[in-house]
Protein backbone atom coordinates (compact mmCIF):
# COMPACT_ATOMS: atom_id res chain seq x y z
CA UNK A 1 0.00 0.00 0.00
CA UNK A 2 1.72 3.18 -0.83
CA UNK A 3 2.38 5.66 1.90
CA UNK A 4 0.97 8.84 2.13
CA UNK A 5 2.92 12.30 2.49
CA UNK A 6 2.37 12.39 6.30
CA UNK A 7 3.39 8.67 6.67
CA UNK A 8 6.85 9.82 4.91
CA UNK A 9 7.07 13.14 6.42
CA UNK A 10 6.81 10.84 10.07
CA UNK A 11 9.96 9.21 8.72
CA UNK A 12 12.02 11.75 7.65
CA UNK A 13 14.91 13.42 10.04
CA UNK A 14 12.59 16.73 10.19
CA UNK A 15 15.28 19.11 10.84
CA UNK A 16 14.01 21.10 7.48
CA UNK A 17 18.11 22.00 6.39
CA UNK A 18 17.23 21.79 2.62
CA UNK A 19 20.19 19.64 1.59
CA UNK A 20 17.37 17.60 -0.92
CA UNK A 21 16.74 21.13 -2.39
CA UNK A 22 13.15 21.50 -0.63
CA UNK A 23 12.75 23.86 1.34
CA UNK A 24 10.87 21.73 4.45
CA UNK A 25 10.72 17.83 5.01
CA UNK A 26 7.35 18.20 4.71
CA UNK A 27 7.57 19.62 1.44
CA UNK A 28 9.84 16.72 0.32
CA UNK A 29 7.77 14.20 1.61
CA UNK A 30 4.82 15.32 -0.45
CA UNK A 31 6.91 15.13 -3.42
CA UNK A 32 8.35 11.34 -3.00
CA UNK A 33 4.50 10.88 -2.56
CA UNK A 34 3.87 11.72 -5.52
CA UNK A 35 6.91 10.24 -7.09
CA UNK A 36 8.58 13.59 -7.79
CA UNK A 37 11.25 12.95 -5.84
CA UNK A 38 13.66 10.78 -5.50
CA UNK A 39 14.91 9.25 -1.57
CA UNK A 40 17.89 9.73 -2.32
CA UNK A 41 18.13 13.55 -2.29
CA UNK A 42 18.20 13.91 1.65
CA UNK A 43 21.41 12.22 2.42
CA UNK A 44 20.38 11.96 6.40
CA UNK A 45 17.65 9.90 6.73
CA UNK A 46 18.23 6.57 8.72
CA UNK A 47 18.96 3.11 7.62
CA UNK A 48 15.84 1.66 9.25
CA UNK A 49 13.43 4.60 7.61
CA UNK A 50 15.01 4.06 3.89
CA UNK A 51 14.59 0.54 4.56
CA UNK A 52 10.56 1.22 5.27
CA UNK A 53 10.43 3.77 2.45
CA UNK A 54 11.90 1.86 0.02
CA UNK A 55 9.75 -1.54 0.81
CA UNK A 56 6.69 0.98 0.19
CA UNK A 57 8.01 1.78 -3.09
CA UNK A 58 7.71 -1.50 -3.99
CA UNK A 59 4.62 -2.80 -6.32
CA UNK A 60 2.73 -4.53 -4.00
CA UNK A 61 2.51 -7.71 -6.21
CA UNK A 62 6.04 -9.13 -7.12
CA UNK A 63 6.80 -8.81 -11.13
CA UNK A 64 7.85 -12.60 -12.35
CA UNK A 65 9.07 -13.54 -16.06
CA UNK A 66 8.52 -16.88 -16.78
CA UNK A 67 11.01 -17.09 -20.42
CA UNK A 68 12.76 -14.46 -22.04
CA UNK A 69 13.02 -12.16 -25.37
CA UNK A 70 9.54 -11.49 -27.23
CA UNK A 71 6.92 -14.34 -25.66
CA UNK A 72 8.28 -14.43 -21.94
CA UNK A 73 5.14 -13.90 -20.08
CA UNK A 74 5.21 -11.33 -17.11
CA UNK A 75 2.93 -11.65 -14.05
CA UNK A 76 2.25 -9.21 -11.05
CA UNK A 77 2.85 -6.10 -10.44
CA UNK A 78 -0.96 -5.59 -9.79
CA UNK A 79 -1.94 -2.44 -7.72
CA UNK A 80 -5.57 -2.59 -7.41
CA UNK A 81 -8.39 -5.45 -6.90
CA UNK A 82 -10.48 -4.59 -9.30
CA UNK A 83 -9.97 -3.25 -12.92
CA UNK A 84 -12.58 0.03 -12.42
CA UNK A 85 -10.28 0.79 -9.43
CA UNK A 86 -7.23 1.61 -12.49
CA UNK A 87 -6.20 -0.96 -15.11
CA UNK A 88 -4.66 -4.58 -14.21
CA UNK A 89 -1.28 -4.49 -15.69
CA UNK A 90 -0.63 -7.85 -16.78
CA UNK A 91 -3.31 -10.43 -18.35
CA UNK A 92 -3.32 -14.06 -16.89
CA UNK A 93 -1.29 -16.27 -18.87
CA UNK A 94 -2.93 -19.35 -20.31
CA UNK A 95 -1.02 -22.43 -20.44
CA UNK A 96 -1.88 -26.18 -21.22
CA UNK A 97 -1.01 -29.35 -19.00
CA UNK A 98 0.85 -32.11 -21.12
CA UNK A 99 1.71 -35.20 -18.89
CA UNK A 100 4.76 -36.89 -19.37
CA UNK A 101 2.37 -40.63 -18.81
CA UNK A 102 1.19 -39.75 -22.66
CA UNK A 103 2.11 -42.08 -25.49
CA UNK A 104 4.47 -40.33 -28.05
CA UNK A 105 1.85 -40.61 -30.62
CA UNK A 106 -0.29 -39.06 -28.07
CA UNK A 107 2.02 -36.30 -27.09
CA UNK A 108 2.61 -35.60 -30.68
CA UNK A 109 -1.22 -34.96 -31.46
CA UNK A 110 -1.49 -33.08 -28.54
CA UNK A 111 1.75 -31.00 -29.18
CA UNK A 112 0.60 -30.19 -32.59
CA UNK A 113 -3.00 -29.30 -31.56
CA UNK A 114 -1.43 -26.65 -28.80
CA UNK A 115 0.80 -25.15 -31.35
CA UNK A 116 -2.63 -24.23 -33.60
CA UNK A 117 -3.96 -22.59 -30.44
CA UNK A 118 -3.65 -18.93 -32.23
CA UNK A 119 -6.39 -16.58 -33.13
CA UNK A 120 -7.19 -12.89 -34.06
CA UNK A 121 -9.80 -11.08 -32.17
CA UNK A 122 -11.14 -7.47 -32.51
CA UNK A 123 -7.22 -6.83 -34.78
CA UNK A 124 -5.27 -8.69 -31.72
CA UNK A 125 -3.31 -11.97 -31.78
CA UNK A 126 -4.60 -14.02 -29.08
CA UNK A 127 -2.71 -16.94 -28.12
CA UNK A 128 -1.98 -19.23 -24.79
CA UNK A 129 1.08 -18.50 -23.26
CA UNK A 130 3.16 -21.91 -21.78
CA UNK A 131 3.04 -25.71 -21.65
CA UNK A 132 3.22 -26.70 -18.43
CA UNK A 133 4.81 -30.59 -18.03
CA UNK A 134 3.68 -32.66 -15.59
CA UNK A 135 5.83 -35.48 -14.31
CA UNK A 136 2.99 -37.85 -13.25
CA UNK A 137 4.75 -40.70 -13.76
CA UNK A 138 7.10 -40.40 -11.52
CA UNK A 139 10.12 -41.30 -13.39
CA UNK A 140 13.08 -39.43 -14.02
CA UNK A 141 14.08 -40.27 -17.58
CA UNK A 142 10.46 -40.17 -18.85
CA UNK A 143 9.78 -36.34 -17.73
CA UNK A 144 13.13 -35.37 -19.30
CA UNK A 145 12.68 -37.08 -22.57
CA UNK A 146 8.85 -35.32 -22.70
CA UNK A 147 10.77 -32.28 -21.41
CA UNK A 148 12.63 -31.78 -24.25
CA UNK A 149 10.37 -33.18 -26.55
CA UNK A 150 7.87 -30.58 -25.89
CA UNK A 151 10.69 -27.86 -25.76
CA UNK A 152 11.88 -28.87 -29.35
CA UNK A 153 8.91 -28.35 -30.93
CA UNK A 154 7.69 -25.11 -29.64
CA UNK A 155 8.67 -21.71 -29.03
CA UNK A 156 5.99 -21.07 -26.15
CA UNK A 157 6.96 -20.70 -22.46
CA UNK A 158 7.33 -23.71 -20.36
CA UNK A 159 6.64 -25.09 -17.36
CA UNK A 160 8.04 -27.76 -15.62
CA UNK A 161 5.61 -29.38 -12.32
CA UNK A 162 6.96 -32.19 -10.20
CA UNK A 163 6.95 -33.36 -6.36
CA UNK A 164 10.48 -34.28 -6.79
CA UNK A 165 13.37 -31.51 -7.16
CA UNK A 166 15.20 -34.56 -9.03
CA UNK A 167 13.03 -34.51 -11.45
CA UNK A 168 13.36 -30.83 -12.23
CA UNK A 169 17.45 -31.32 -12.13
CA UNK A 170 17.10 -34.02 -13.88
CA UNK A 171 16.08 -31.95 -17.18
CA UNK A 172 18.26 -29.52 -16.75
CA UNK A 173 20.76 -31.49 -16.67
CA UNK A 174 19.71 -33.66 -19.56
CA UNK A 175 18.89 -30.41 -21.66
CA UNK A 176 22.18 -28.75 -20.75
CA UNK A 177 23.88 -32.04 -21.61
CA UNK A 178 22.28 -32.57 -25.20
CA UNK A 179 23.18 -28.62 -26.68
CA UNK A 180 25.95 -29.38 -27.38
CA UNK A 181 26.30 -33.06 -28.34
CA UNK A 182 23.01 -32.82 -30.18
CA UNK A 183 23.02 -34.35 -33.58
CA UNK A 184 23.42 -31.66 -36.32
CA UNK A 185 19.99 -33.70 -38.49
CA UNK A 186 18.10 -32.16 -35.30
CA UNK A 187 18.27 -28.94 -36.68
CA UNK A 188 20.07 -24.81 -36.52
CA UNK A 189 21.91 -23.73 -33.53
CA UNK A 190 18.86 -21.91 -32.20
CA UNK A 191 16.59 -24.98 -31.96
CA UNK A 192 19.78 -26.70 -30.43
CA UNK A 193 19.37 -23.81 -27.69
CA UNK A 194 15.77 -24.28 -27.68
CA UNK A 195 15.92 -27.50 -25.86
CA UNK A 196 18.26 -26.44 -23.30
CA UNK A 197 16.12 -25.14 -20.42
CA UNK A 198 18.40 -23.42 -18.65
CA UNK A 199 17.84 -20.78 -21.92
CA UNK A 200 14.31 -21.17 -21.98
CA UNK A 201 13.68 -19.98 -18.02
CA UNK A 202 10.22 -22.10 -17.39
CA UNK A 203 8.55 -22.10 -14.29
CA UNK A 204 9.66 -24.70 -11.89
CA UNK A 205 6.46 -25.99 -9.86
CA UNK A 206 7.43 -27.78 -6.39
CA UNK A 207 3.88 -29.41 -6.21
CA UNK A 208 4.21 -30.17 -2.52
CA UNK A 209 5.07 -27.30 0.28
CA UNK A 210 7.85 -29.49 1.94
CA UNK A 211 9.93 -29.79 -0.86
CA UNK A 212 10.02 -26.45 -1.13
CA UNK A 213 13.66 -25.84 0.46
CA UNK A 214 14.74 -28.81 -2.22
CA UNK A 215 13.37 -26.62 -5.71
CA UNK A 216 14.65 -23.22 -4.01
CA UNK A 217 17.99 -24.37 -4.58
CA UNK A 218 17.44 -25.60 -7.92
CA UNK A 219 15.50 -22.03 -8.65
CA UNK A 220 18.54 -20.41 -7.61
CA UNK A 221 20.77 -22.70 -9.20
CA UNK A 222 19.30 -21.48 -12.80
CA UNK A 223 17.81 -18.64 -12.11
CA UNK A 224 14.21 -19.77 -12.77
CA UNK A 225 11.19 -18.48 -11.16
CA UNK A 226 9.83 -20.98 -8.65
CA UNK A 227 6.00 -21.97 -7.71
CA UNK A 228 5.38 -23.62 -4.40
CA UNK A 229 1.77 -25.34 -3.72
CA UNK A 230 0.94 -24.37 -0.43
CA UNK A 231 -2.36 -25.29 1.77
CA UNK A 232 -3.72 -21.84 2.39
CA UNK A 233 -2.53 -18.27 3.36
CA UNK A 234 -0.70 -18.87 6.42
CA UNK A 235 1.01 -21.78 4.60
CA UNK A 236 2.10 -19.34 1.65
CA UNK A 237 3.75 -16.65 3.98
CA UNK A 238 6.23 -19.24 5.62
CA UNK A 239 7.00 -20.65 2.81
CA UNK A 240 7.62 -17.30 0.55
CA UNK A 241 9.12 -16.00 3.44
CA UNK A 242 11.94 -19.76 3.69
CA UNK A 243 11.87 -19.58 -0.03
CA UNK A 244 13.20 -15.82 -0.29
CA UNK A 245 15.63 -16.22 2.43
CA UNK A 246 17.03 -19.20 0.36
CA UNK A 247 17.84 -16.25 -2.04
CA UNK A 248 14.91 -17.28 -4.41
CA UNK A 249 13.07 -13.45 -5.69
CA UNK A 250 10.83 -14.63 -8.29
CA UNK A 251 7.87 -16.99 -6.62
CA UNK A 252 4.77 -18.00 -7.27
CA UNK A 253 1.58 -19.32 -5.09
CA UNK A 254 -0.34 -22.02 -6.15
CA UNK A 255 -2.97 -23.52 -3.63
CA UNK A 256 -3.09 -27.33 -3.12
CA UNK A 257 -6.54 -28.22 -5.12
CA UNK A 258 -9.97 -28.05 -2.64
CA UNK A 259 -12.48 -27.15 -5.43
CA UNK A 260 -13.22 -23.89 -7.43
CA UNK A 261 -14.98 -22.10 -4.08
CA UNK A 262 -11.80 -22.55 -1.76
CA UNK A 263 -9.50 -21.63 -4.46
CA UNK A 264 -10.60 -18.48 -5.18
CA UNK A 265 -11.77 -17.60 -1.66
CA UNK A 266 -8.01 -18.14 -1.13
CA UNK A 267 -6.87 -16.04 -3.86
CA UNK A 268 -8.91 -13.44 -2.94
CA UNK A 269 -7.22 -13.37 0.83
CA UNK A 270 -4.03 -13.65 -0.59
CA UNK A 271 -4.38 -11.13 -3.33
CA UNK A 272 -6.33 -8.40 -0.70
CA UNK A 273 -3.87 -8.72 2.00
CA UNK A 274 -0.91 -8.06 -0.35
CA UNK A 275 -2.60 -4.91 -1.84
CA UNK A 276 -4.13 -3.35 1.74
CA UNK A 277 -2.04 -4.90 4.13
CA UNK A 278 1.09 -4.52 2.23
CA UNK A 279 1.65 -7.84 3.10
CA UNK A 280 5.27 -8.81 1.68
CA UNK A 281 4.86 -12.43 1.86
CA UNK A 282 1.47 -12.76 0.07
CA UNK A 283 2.79 -9.90 -2.67
CA UNK A 284 3.39 -12.48 -5.72
CA UNK A 285 1.71 -13.59 -8.51
CA UNK A 286 -0.87 -17.06 -8.44
CA UNK A 287 -0.76 -20.18 -10.00
CA UNK A 288 -4.59 -21.98 -10.64
CA UNK A 289 -4.56 -25.61 -12.42
CA UNK A 290 -8.61 -26.72 -13.32
CA UNK A 291 -9.49 -29.78 -11.16
CA UNK A 292 -12.98 -29.61 -13.31
CA UNK A 293 -13.01 -32.95 -15.76
CA UNK A 294 -16.06 -31.92 -18.26
CA UNK A 295 -15.08 -29.48 -20.40
CA UNK A 296 -17.72 -26.72 -19.98
CA UNK A 297 -17.11 -27.07 -16.04
CA UNK A 298 -13.77 -27.08 -16.96
CA UNK A 299 -13.90 -23.62 -19.27
CA UNK A 300 -16.55 -22.06 -16.18
CA UNK A 301 -13.72 -22.63 -13.33
CA UNK A 302 -10.47 -21.37 -15.68
CA UNK A 303 -12.38 -18.29 -16.08
CA UNK A 304 -12.99 -17.76 -12.74
CA UNK A 305 -9.81 -17.88 -11.89
CA UNK A 306 -9.04 -15.58 -14.63
CA UNK A 307 -11.43 -13.23 -13.11
CA UNK A 308 -10.05 -13.62 -9.59
CA UNK A 309 -7.02 -13.09 -9.54
CA UNK A 310 -4.86 -15.71 -10.98
CA UNK A 311 -1.39 -14.93 -12.77
CA UNK A 312 -1.11 -17.56 -14.81
CA UNK A 313 -4.29 -20.73 -15.05
CA UNK A 314 -3.15 -23.95 -16.62
CA UNK A 315 -5.71 -25.73 -18.01
CA UNK A 316 -6.16 -29.23 -19.53
CA UNK A 317 -8.33 -28.89 -22.80
CA UNK A 318 -6.98 -28.39 -25.96
CA UNK A 319 -10.14 -27.99 -27.88
CA UNK A 320 -10.12 -25.13 -30.08
CA UNK A 321 -13.90 -24.57 -29.13
CA UNK A 322 -12.50 -24.54 -25.10
CA UNK A 323 -9.16 -22.25 -25.66
CA UNK A 324 -10.71 -19.85 -27.72
CA UNK A 325 -13.96 -18.44 -25.43
CA UNK A 326 -11.39 -18.28 -22.35
CA UNK A 327 -9.01 -16.53 -24.33
CA UNK A 328 -11.92 -14.12 -24.97
CA UNK A 329 -12.74 -13.47 -21.57
CA UNK A 330 -8.96 -12.86 -20.72
CA UNK A 331 -8.79 -10.96 -23.04
CA UNK A 332 -12.01 -8.69 -22.32
CA UNK A 333 -10.96 -8.29 -18.36
CA UNK A 334 -7.22 -7.35 -19.16
CA UNK A 335 -8.16 -4.56 -21.50
CA UNK A 336 -7.75 -1.03 -20.21
CA UNK A 337 -10.69 0.60 -18.94
CA UNK A 338 -9.44 3.67 -19.58
CA UNK A 339 -8.40 2.89 -23.19
CA UNK A 340 -11.14 1.81 -25.42
CA UNK A 341 -9.65 -0.87 -28.01
CA UNK A 342 -8.98 1.36 -31.00
CA UNK A 343 -8.33 0.27 -34.74
CA UNK A 344 -6.52 2.89 -37.18
CA UNK A 345 -8.36 5.21 -38.64
CA UNK A 346 -8.37 5.20 -41.53
CA UNK A 347 -10.77 3.80 -45.61
CA UNK A 348 -11.35 0.58 -44.54
CA UNK A 349 -12.28 -1.94 -47.76
CA UNK A 350 -14.40 -4.82 -47.65
CA UNK A 351 -14.67 -7.10 -50.74
CA UNK A 352 -14.04 -6.27 -53.76
CA UNK A 353 -14.51 -2.48 -53.94
CA UNK A 354 -15.24 -0.24 -56.88
CA UNK A 355 -15.29 3.48 -57.85
CA UNK A 356 -19.20 2.96 -57.36
CA UNK A 357 -18.99 0.89 -53.86
CA UNK A 358 -20.79 2.47 -50.97
CA UNK A 359 -18.97 4.29 -48.55
CA UNK A 360 -20.05 3.79 -44.77
CA UNK A 361 -18.59 6.05 -41.94
CA UNK A 362 -18.19 5.09 -38.45
CA UNK A 363 -15.95 5.68 -35.47
CA UNK A 364 -12.51 4.28 -34.50
CA UNK A 365 -13.83 1.63 -31.50
CA UNK A 366 -12.75 -1.84 -32.32
CA UNK A 367 -15.61 -3.31 -31.51
CA UNK A 368 -17.89 -1.06 -33.79
CA UNK A 369 -15.65 -1.57 -36.42
CA UNK A 370 -15.74 -5.00 -36.60
CA UNK A 371 -19.05 -5.79 -35.77
CA UNK A 372 -19.52 -3.28 -38.83
CA UNK A 373 -17.39 -4.89 -41.11
CA UNK A 374 -18.77 -8.30 -40.16
CA UNK A 375 -22.06 -7.19 -41.18
CA UNK A 376 -20.88 -5.69 -44.66
CA UNK A 377 -19.17 -9.02 -45.09
CA UNK A 378 -22.59 -10.67 -44.63
CA UNK A 379 -24.37 -8.51 -46.92
CA UNK A 380 -21.93 -9.52 -49.89
CA UNK A 381 -22.01 -5.56 -50.88
CA UNK A 382 -18.80 -4.96 -51.34
CA UNK A 383 -18.36 -1.62 -49.82
CA UNK A 384 -15.37 1.33 -48.09
CA UNK A 385 -15.92 1.99 -43.97
CA UNK A 386 -14.13 5.40 -43.15
CA UNK A 387 -13.24 4.87 -39.74
CA UNK A 388 -12.98 8.63 -37.98
CA UNK A 389 -10.53 9.14 -34.68
CA UNK A 390 -13.21 9.47 -32.35
CA UNK A 391 -10.28 8.15 -29.61
CA UNK A 392 -11.63 4.54 -29.86
CA UNK A 393 -15.44 5.75 -28.62
CA UNK A 394 -18.49 3.78 -29.86
CA UNK A 395 -20.95 6.10 -32.22
CA UNK A 396 -23.33 7.17 -29.52
CA UNK A 397 -20.60 8.08 -26.91
CA UNK A 398 -18.34 9.80 -29.25
CA UNK A 399 -21.29 12.00 -30.66
CA UNK A 400 -22.16 12.82 -26.97
CA UNK A 401 -18.59 13.81 -26.36
CA UNK A 402 -18.07 15.82 -29.67
CA UNK A 403 -16.04 13.35 -31.43
CA UNK A 404 -17.91 12.48 -33.67
CA UNK A 405 -19.02 15.47 -35.15
CA UNK A 406 -20.21 16.59 -38.92
CA UNK A 407 -17.22 18.68 -38.60
CA UNK A 408 -14.66 16.03 -37.77
CA UNK A 409 -16.41 13.71 -40.07
CA UNK A 410 -15.64 16.31 -42.95
CA UNK A 411 -11.97 16.63 -41.63
CA UNK A 412 -11.40 12.80 -42.23
CA UNK A 413 -13.02 12.36 -45.29
CA UNK A 414 -11.51 15.33 -46.64
CA UNK A 415 -7.96 14.53 -45.48
CA UNK A 416 -8.14 10.61 -46.27
CA UNK A 417 -8.87 11.57 -49.82
CA UNK A 418 -11.94 9.23 -50.07
CA UNK A 419 -13.27 11.66 -53.14
CA UNK A 420 -10.47 10.61 -54.84
CA UNK A 421 -11.05 6.56 -54.04
CA UNK A 422 -14.43 6.21 -55.21
CA UNK A 423 -16.64 8.15 -58.02
CA UNK A 424 -19.29 9.89 -56.36
CA UNK A 425 -20.35 12.05 -53.35
CA UNK A 426 -22.46 10.02 -51.18
CA UNK A 427 -21.78 9.09 -47.74
CA UNK A 428 -23.42 6.73 -44.99
CA UNK A 429 -23.84 7.61 -41.53
CA UNK A 430 -25.09 5.39 -38.56
CA UNK A 431 -29.01 5.61 -37.67
CA UNK A 432 -28.01 6.64 -34.04
CA UNK A 433 -26.42 10.37 -35.50
CA UNK A 434 -28.72 11.21 -38.14
CA UNK A 435 -29.69 14.22 -36.48
CA UNK A 436 -26.07 15.26 -38.12
CA UNK A 437 -27.24 14.55 -41.62
CA UNK A 438 -28.67 17.97 -42.37
CA UNK A 439 -25.29 20.09 -41.24
CA UNK A 440 -22.77 16.82 -42.34
CA UNK A 441 -25.04 17.50 -46.27
CA UNK A 442 -23.89 21.25 -45.41
CA UNK A 443 -20.31 21.11 -44.81
CA UNK A 444 -18.95 18.64 -47.15
CA UNK A 445 -21.28 19.13 -49.87
CA UNK A 446 -22.18 15.12 -49.91
CA UNK A 447 -25.40 13.55 -50.24
CA UNK A 448 -25.90 11.88 -46.60
CA UNK A 449 -27.48 8.71 -46.43
CA UNK A 450 -28.70 7.48 -42.72
CA UNK A 451 -27.99 3.89 -42.25
CA UNK A 452 -29.63 1.41 -39.68
CA UNK A 453 -29.41 1.99 -36.24
CA UNK A 454 -27.86 -1.08 -35.24
CA UNK A 455 -25.05 -2.85 -37.19
CA UNK A 456 -27.29 -6.21 -37.92
CA UNK A 457 -29.18 -4.15 -40.61
CA UNK A 458 -26.72 -2.92 -42.63
CA UNK A 459 -26.86 -6.69 -44.83
CA UNK A 460 -30.92 -5.71 -45.93
CA UNK A 461 -29.47 -2.08 -46.05
CA UNK A 462 -27.10 -2.45 -48.34
CA UNK A 463 -29.23 -4.49 -50.81
CA UNK A 464 -31.57 -3.00 -51.32
CA UNK A 465 -29.71 0.41 -51.03
CA UNK A 466 -29.57 2.71 -54.46
CA UNK A 467 -26.98 5.08 -54.46
FE1 LIG B 1 14.57 17.17 5.53
FE2 LIG B 1 16.33 15.45 4.48
FE3 LIG B 1 15.41 17.46 2.99
FE4 LIG B 1 17.02 17.95 5.04
S1 LIG B 1 17.53 16.79 3.22
S2 LIG B 1 15.13 19.04 4.49
S3 LIG B 1 16.38 16.38 6.48
S4 LIG B 1 14.22 15.77 3.83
Amino acid sequence: MALTGLDIYKLLPKTNCKDCGFATCLAFAMALAQKKASLDKCPHVTKEAREILESASQPPIKLVTIGAGEKKLEMGNETVMYRHEQKFYHPAGIGILVEDTLKDAELDDRLSKINALKFERVGRQISIDLICIKNSSGDLARFADVAIKVAGQTDMNLALSSKSSSAIEEVFKVSGDRKPGFPAEAGSRQKRENLHYGSRRPLIICEEGSAADSFAEIAKKYNVPLAITCSGAQDAADITNRVRQAGVEEIVISLKGKGISDKIQGFTFIRRTALKNNARSLGYPLLAFTDAVEPYAELAEAVSYVLKYASLVIVKNVDKDFILPLLVARQDIYSDPQKPVQVEPKVYEVGKVGRASPVIVTTNFSITYFTVAGEVEASKVPAYIVCCDAEGMSVLTAWAAEKFTPESICETIESMGVDKIVGHKKLIIPGYVSVMSGKLEEITGWKIFVGPREASGIPNYLRSLKL
